[in-house]
Formats: structure tokens, sequence, C-alpha cells
């Protein structure tokens, strides 16, 4: 076959994403492994959101509400906003996907924090603009460095908040202090996949900057804490104008009717937010303490995953693991060739983590 790829495509590495647990499983024989490899919600999903998708069942032969009224209005009262201000995704990935096909072009920049969530890269190469990196200061996304390295080919810059893969937040007074850097038509995306999991007051909220006339575009996902990443369900917060631009190309049922009524359910349930936020917070202490006590570097987090210096090899770690049956992830792909990145399980699989971290590291 003689297939022309655009260069651009082939610039892309495709995105490798957590190994699933029934893989671990098949490959290695191994039972009751554990997965903490994706940041996902060890208690499960929302119950309020499996019993709404049940009752959903019904309609199964009908197309979606292409609006998704219901969900739209609900988040729109939720976050005090206007429903024009909202886009829904099959996932905050989709979200990310549309803003950079429809408002980037060969030839426009894209500012990104390196290492920072793999999706940024992959939608930047794929309509051939250029991923211009800005390494991450601390640990921390570096909005001075961001700064010196707009041009007038800026187009768009990425912020993720808390970072992914490394927990750490960006605070409202820096993001304040580089908005009056930034020139007005370049899209500031933030993306607050594990917002919800921040502790830190000063933690900035993207939405919070919907009224400044700034086109600042904010990421959020049932995936995380609401425990729906099967689901496939996210959306951005952001100027009717932008929305208007994204809902041009948005395919009219990617959000399915299932994700509509689970995630408007998964809205009102307190209960298991507040419990998925006690078990994470009772969890990192948890593994904060034993890490102390073996000796082993991590570093602190605002999200419900964090950095541990295995201060060996990281994807010779991931697999010793991987026989210990723990799913990791490896940070080598991220530039960190002796860090794994792991998200708080339950109790028990917490015990496991260290347990096995204690057996391959010691
Ligand atoms: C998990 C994650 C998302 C959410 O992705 P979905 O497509 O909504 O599942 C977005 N951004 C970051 C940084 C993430 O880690």
């Amino acid at each position: 076959m003689n297939l022309s790829v655009p260069d651009c495509v082939l610039s892309i590495k495709p995105y490798v994403p957590g190994k699933p647990l029934e893989e671990l499983e098949r490959e290695y024989g191994i039972k009751d492994s554990v997965k903490l490899a994706s940041n996902e919600n060890p208690l499960g999903s929302s119950p309020m959101a499996l019993k709404a998708i049940q009752d959903e069942m019904e309609n199964l032969h009908r197309y979606p509400d292409g609006s998704a009224y219901s969900l739209i209005k609900k988040l729109s009262e939720k976050l005090g906003v206007s429903p024009g201000n909202i886009v829904l995704g099959n996932g905050s990935d989709e979200v990310i996907g549309m803003l950079a096909w429809t408002l980037l072009r060969q030839g426009d920049e894209a500012i990104l924090p390196q290492p920072s969530f793999l999706m940024y890269d992959i939608v930047v190469r794929c309509v051939g603009a250029t991923p211009v990196y800005v390494p991450l200061k601390s640990l921390s996304i570096d909005l001075d460095g961001m700064k010196e390295r707009i041009t007038p080919k800026t187009r768009m810059i990425f912020v993720n908040n808390p970072n992914n893969p490394t927990g750490t937040i960006v605070t409202k007074k820096e993001f304040d202090t580089f908005l009056e850097t930034v020139p007005p038509e370049i899209i500031i995306v933030v993306d607050e996949a594990y917002i919800e999991f921040a502790r830190d007051q000063e933690c900035l909220n993207g939405t919070d900057y919907l009224d400044s006339g700034r086109a600042v575009v904010t990421l959020r996902t049932f995936s995380k804490i609401y425990g729906l990443a099967g689901l496939r369900i996210g959306y951005g917060v952001m100027p009717e104008q932008v929305a208007e631009v994204l809902n041009r190309i948005r395919m009219p049922f990617n959000a399915n009717s299932l994700a509509q009524v689970g995630a408007a359910a998964a809205l009102d349930d307190d209960d298991f937010i507040k419990k998925t936020r006690s078990t994470i917070y009772e969890g990192l202490d948890f593994l904060c303490d034993a890490l102390d006590r073996l000796g082993i570097r991590y570093f602190p987090t605002q999200a419900n995953f964090f950095l541990i210096d295995v201060k060996k090899n990281a994807n010779e770690v991931f697999e010793d693991m991987l026989r210990q049956g723990v799913i990791v992830r490896s940070m080598i792909s991220y530039g960190f060739p002796e860090y794994i990145r792991v998200n708080v399980g339950l109790h028990e699989e917490n015990v496991r983590l260290i347990r096995a971290l204690e057996t391959v590291l010691f």
C-alpha cells in the first residue's frame, strides 16, 4: 500500500495507556493484581451515577439528546456559568482535541509544559502546529519560562493544574501575574482533571476567569473523582465565542446517553465525593509514612497520585512490580528515568504497593 501520511502525524508517538489489569493477569498468570497506574478512583464509580445509568438502559435504542440539555443545565448551575459556556466531550481528551482541531494550524505554536499530559502534544502535532516545550521547574509548571517562549506565532498555552504526572499546582497569584503578560488573543487551556483533590487554598481555579475577557478554557472530567473513566465524559468551560467554534465540529452525539445521565447524577453524589476524598487523603498519609520509614524518596502532591524516586531504571522497576502483581507507571517516557508514578488506592492496595516496593527495591 502506498499510504500517504502527513509528516506531522508520523511525528506523533502513540499514547501508551496504563497497563490494564486483565492484560497483566493474562500475561503473567497473576491473580488479585492491583492497578495504581491510571489515577482511577479506587472506590469504583459514584453509586448514584450507576443507578441513573441502569435506569437509562431502556432508552438505548434512541439517539442521545445532542444538546445534552439536562447535564449542561446542571453543570452550569453548579459552576455558576451559563450553558453556552460549556462544551461536553467524550472525555475531556476530546475537548483537548477539539481545541486543537479548530484553533490551531500549521505554522502556529502551542506552548506545553514538559513533562505533562501527553495528549497535548498529540493533538498539537496532529494539526501540523508546533509544540514548544517548557521544562518544569522543581516539578512545577514554569509560567515565567512559558512567558519567555511566547512569539507572534503562539496561539495556545496548556497549563495542567494539578499537573500530571507531578501533582503540583499553579497558584491564583502566579496565574494572575502570568495572564498580565500574555497577549489576549492567545488561548490558555487550564486542564483541571484533578482539581477536586487539591487542598492548597492558593490553588488556581480556571473557571474564575470566565468573565475576565480572556480566552481561558478550563477542562474538567468525570473520569477521576467521580469514578467514571470508562464512561468517557468530560467538559470544557469557556467563553461563548470559543464554545461556538468548538460546537461547529463537535460530533452531534459525542456525549452518549448513559454518560449524560451518569454524569448528571454523579454531580449530586456528595457522599461519594466526600468518601473518595477521605480515602485519598488517608491513603496518602499512610503511603507517605510507609515510604518515610523505608527511606524512599517521594514528592508532595495536590492530586490522587504522586511520584516516587526509585533510584534505578523505572522500566525495570515497573516490570519487577508487575511480577509482584502491582501495576505502576514508569516515568521514563516522561523524562524521569528513575521515577515511577502511582495513584492512591484502597488501604489493601496501598499495603500491596508498599510490600512490592520493599521486595523490588531492597
Ligand atoms: C485523566 C486526565 C484527563 C481526563 O481525561 P478524560 O478524557 O476525561 O478521561 C485529562 N487531563 C489529564 C491531565 C488527565 O490526567
